[in-house]
């Protein structure tokens, strides 16, 4: 028997531009393509269309009247009532300027008999429900609707458009004021000069490099054995000293919309509010670009005069040049995986070109990027070869997986007994994701109840976003805690079979590509999550007499299984002596440093 269908009616929308409600630039289909797939999702879903409303060239965000069609649809819906189901293609064709307005399309669109809005992409909202609240489905859709994202979004537009007005009169909005200078009196939108010490920082650093020639690094490194506090962080690096030098604020010009940081909006290179597009997954700011950049000069007091700061800018420029042409076509394997001991900071490869008598030897070798970085006042001149340290690290992982076979095999080693007190930092922050969630529902319950006072609701809505934006992070914190020393429980560990072929895999894996290319090699150390600590106990004798150094190597491996993540932590010290760098590899024992294979 064929089930009766269900009549229903379509709406459309296709907009001039616009973005998803995450975010997203929507990639517009044509109405004809659009019609085809809701035509489609109905015949699966059993509804008969009996009517389409198409509005053209229209942005969620327009009020009444500029969505004709849209208008129809209430008004039939209230005076004909002959349609129980809305379709669409995407929830977001629903937005509109403001929660209310939803609220009170979905209630009149329910009152008309609408039982369910149906998406394709989101698939069906349900207005009525069994023994559900009613006003509650709604509800939860107009958070659907207007929720996380979309929610922010209105609030960065808006905020957006006032901060780009007050700039085009040369006003800041808030904000730190840079280094060296404090804020003016409150609203008052400029800088006045701050802490003369960090005044005189500033100077000095253009002095340094423009007049003295000296290195950004030699810069930082001067600062930090000071003992001179950096703008942010622990340590002066030849970035922080970089980000000072290159900084307009310090030639008296002000500069808005450089960096375009703007979430969801920001301003394009005719200084227009425009939606931002899709960023990549890291979330990193933009390069700063002129595009759409305001500029001021003489807005405030400058600690270096113009002809100063375009010598940095030149000198600066100069570097970048020979910097282009250190690219490299094969991979460090060791990169991100080795980590100095000393300072804590990861080390890097570089390839070593040498001339002795007349030939050239190549080498390629890691070094301490503290040292490079923030100068020798925080790290040594610690470097390593890699032909001593990559064989040994192989043989290591090899190893370290094959214990990790025979652990599994073993019945419930101790290991995985947890008597260690549970870290109640989990359960605290879960409390406080609770809470705070308890805290936005009734906030966001709030916001649709205070229709009448735009001031209040304003406020109320800015302090939602904010919960929002702490949620977001205690999320994260919440999922780091999670991930962090989880003790593997052996009840609820997935199956040691599994974990034991995942493991052969892996070894085999690591077999191959050890023997085949760098590339794979390296792929190995990524996915093994494996951090190396290198530390030099060096025995210096007397000049022109036998070096010494000796390396301390512990090796903190945390596995990736597959899907499962069941990671196992490995922390074990080996204490083995390698040989380190080329003058020192007498009285060493060697073992460590042969791959074992012919
Ligand atoms: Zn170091």
């Amino acid at each position: 028997m064929k089930p009766k269908l269900i009549p229903a009616v379509a709406y459309l929308r296709k907009s001039t531009k616009g973005t998803r409600a995450d975010g997203t630039e929507r990639q517009e289909n044509s109405l004809a393509q659009q019609r085809r797939e809701i035509e489609q999702f109905a015949a699966a879903n059993g509804y008969i269309i009996i009517r389409w409303y198409i509005d053209e060239g229209v942005s969620g965000w327009k009020r009444d009247g500029k969505r004709p069609q849209f208008d129809r649809m209430l008004r039939e819906a209230k005076e004909l009532g002959d349609f129980r189901v809305i379709l669409c293609d995407d929830i977001d064709r629903f937005s509109r300027a403001g929660v209310m307005d939803v609220f009170t399309d979905l209630l009149t669109l329910k009152n008309g008999g609408v039982v369910a809005l149906h998406c394709v992409k989101q698939g069906k909202y349900d207005l009525v429900g069994a023994g559900q609240n009613d006003i509650g489905r709604v509800l939860k859709l107009v958070i659907d609707i207007h929720g996380g994202n979309d929610f922010s979004r209105k609030l960065g537009r808006r905020l957006a458009l006032t901060r780009r007005n007050k700039a085009s009169e040369g006003k800041r909005s808030g904000g730190n004021a840079p280094y060296g200078y404090n804020n003016g009196e409150k609203n008052s939108g400029t800088i006045v000069l701050g802490d003369p010490a960090k005044v005189q920082v500033v100077k000095s650093i253009f002095n340094r490099f423009v007049c003295e020639f000296h290195s950004m690094l030699y810069i930082a490194n001067e600062l930090n054995s000071q003992g001179v506090k950096p703008p942010r962080g622990k340590h002066w690096s030849n970035q922080t000293v970089k980000n000072i030098l290159q900084n307009e604020v310090y030639k008296g010009t002000f500069t808005y919309n450089l960096k375009k940081t703007g979430e969801f909006f920001i301003l394009n290179k005719d200084g227009e509010v425009v939606e931002a597009p899709e960023r990549g997954p890291l979330r990193q700011a933009w390069k700063p670009t002129e595009d759409g950049v305001i500029r001021h000069h003489d807005a405030h007091e400058a600690l270096v005069d113009q002809k100063t700061w375009q010598a940095a800018q030149d000198r600066i420029a100069s570097f970048a040049k020979s910097a282009r042409l250190r690219t490299r076509e094969t991979p460090f394997v060791l990169t991100g995986v080795l980590v100095c001991d000393h300072c804590g900071n990861r080390m890097y490869g570089v390839d070593v070109k040498k001339k002795y008598n007349g030939k050239v030897f190549r080498h390629t070798e890691y070094r301490c990027e503290g040292r490079t970085r923030f100068g020798a006042s925080v790290c040594g001149n610690h470097t390593i070869r890699e032909e001593k340290i990559l064989p040994f690290l192989m043989e290591r992982m090899k190893a370290e997986i094959d214990e990790a076979q025979a652990e599994l095999i073993r019945p419930k080693p101790e290991r995985f007994f947890s008597d260690e007190p549970v870290d109640n930092t989990v359960s605290e922050l879960e409390q406080s994701l609770r809470v705070l969630g308890e805290k936005i529902r009734i906030g966001k319950e709030g916001l649709l109840l205070e229709v009448k006072h735009a001031r209040l609701r304003n406020e109320l809505s800015d302090t939602v976003n904010e919960w929002l934006t702490e949620y977001d992070a205690l999320e994260e914190q919440l999922l780091h805690a999670k991930n962090a020393n989880k003790p593997l429980d052996w009840d609820n560990a997935p199956i040691t079979d599994q974990l034991l072929v995942e493991l052969a895999n892996w070894r085999k894996w690591c077999e191959d590509s050890f023997s085949h290319d760098r590339l794979g090699t390296r792929e190995v150390f990524r996915q093994l999550g494996a951090q190396v600590r290198l530390r030099w106990t060096c025995e210096k004798k007397q000049w022109g007499k036998e070096i010494r150094n000796y390396y301390q190597l512990a090796t903190d491996c945390s596995y990736r299984l597959g899907e499962q993540q069941a990671s196992l932590n490995l922390a074990k010290v080996h204490q083995a002596p390698v040989e380190g760098s080329s003058n020192c590899n007498r009285g060493v024992d060697r073992s460590y440093s042969r791959t074992g294979k012919g």
